[in-house]
């Protein structure tokens, strides 16, 4: 991974080569900030920044034979550790080794990983994914050996949160006194859940969310095809690349979500029962899931109106053809009605979950919206 692949984040990168240009890199730095900001991929960079041959003032070469195997995932010097899960014929420990390939492969294809797809990528959604102590004694092992080839032995942690207290205990030491030119690199989803003792031995390096336009810049040289999806979804990615790639990927989905909300408020305003009567059935069939997602769906359009009603703009999150709709509904939504069409959103969601009758659902819920949209602005 080269620097210039991490969208922005030029500050952080400027900060980390100056410290390996200097020889002052602490022996244990901790990535954190908001998901999708890219610390996972500075991370991956630094590494191989730091043991490249040819470094640049901006960048690794990207050709030098460390760099092509830092690349490739397989730098004899550069150590993952990651969650694992338990197999369907348990090894009582399972280690990162073991799943190296599978990682190196979802690497190649999410170079900002997250546990959520990782986890689909081992097919093991629904288990609890930890870093084990077996791992504590494979990373002590690795360390005492000597570099193979390098300047720097990197042992690069993802979710040093996912470690549990034994394999925490064991590593406590040798974070705080490394051998000679070995760094941890980890890489956090929140700090807050991260064992004191060993957050207390790291140098936090902050990620801040990426700024819309970076964002929107980064993702059109990737995807230039898709660059009129790219321009309607930036501002609700909120400078999250994880949340942009599953908004481009959802696009269609919400296009078919907005029809239906769309229609729904202009049945339910005007209270036309026999074309609810008749909507209604399209949304029955479509499954618990979608329902549930329309109804988030629902809940972001509510919000976005709202904001749009009381002009506080900066912080609508709504792509240009829902906003195009909201000019004209948004005097709707008001703080005389907010708070109640908010509960019967996020009700739904719940009721949904519990296997309440969808038909029956949707009809008394057109029933408040009706009521709910007729209610005049207090201010
Ligand atoms: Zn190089």
């Amino acid at each position: 991974m080269l620097f210039k692949s991490v969208i922005g984040q030029e500050g952080v990168r400027d900060q980390l080569i100056h410290a390996a240009r200097e020889n002052r890199v602490s022996h244990a730095l901790l990535f954190h900030g908001p998901p999708g900001s890219g610390k996972f991929p500075l991370a991956l960079a630094f590494a191989q920044y730091l043991n490249c041959s040819d470094r640049g003032l901006e960048d690794s070469c990207g050709v030098c034979p460390s760099c092509s195997k830092a690349e490739r995932f397989i730098h004899p010097d550069i150590h993952f550790v990651f969650p694992v899960v338990t197999g369907s014929k348990p090894k009582p420990e399972p280690e990162s080794d073991l799943h190296i390939d599978k990682w190196r492969l979802y690497l190649e294809a999410k170079p900002y990983p997250d546990l959520q797809s990782w986890l689909s990528f081992l097919k093991a959604e629904n288990k609890q994914a930890q870093i084990f102590k077996k791992e504590a004694e494979s990373i002590l092992h690795k360390l005492h050996l000597k570099a193979y080839e390098s300047d720097y032995k990197v042992v690069l942690i993802w979710l040093p949160e996912k470690m549990n207290h034994t394999a925490a205990n064991k590593l406590l030491k040798i974070i705080e006194e490394p051998p000679d030119k070995t760094i941890f690199l980890m890489v956090a989803q929140s700090t807050d859940e991260i064992i004191p003792t060993i957050l207390s031995r790291c140098q936090l390096v902050k990620v801040n969310k990426i700024p819309d336009g970076v964002l929107a810049t980064g993702l059109s040289e990737r995807f230039p095809e898709q660059e009129q999806i790219i321009k309607g979804i930036i501002r609700q990615a909120d400078g999250d690349y994880l949340a942009a790639m599953n908004l481009i990927e959802s696009d269609e989905q919400n296009k078919i979500y907005y029809e239906h909300f769309v229609q729904w408020m202009r049945l339910a305003y005007g209270f036309k029962i026999l074309e609810l009567l008749e909507w209604i059935p399209t949304m029955t069939t479509l499954g618990r899931e979608k329902q549930k997602e329309f109804f988030i769906f629902c809940l972001r359009m509510i919000r976005g109106n709202f904001h749009m009603n009381r002009e506080v703009r900066s912080i609508i999150r709504l792509n240009p053809e829902e906003q195009q709709f909201a000019e004209r509904f948004h005097k709707y939504i008001h703080p005389g009605n907010i708070e109640d069409l908010h509960n019967l959103f996020s009700e739904a969601v719940r009721h949904i979950s519990m296997n309440a009758n969808p038909r029956i659902l949707f009809i008394d819920m057109s029933t408040s919206i009706h009521l709910l949209l007729q209610k005049q602005s207090l201010q």
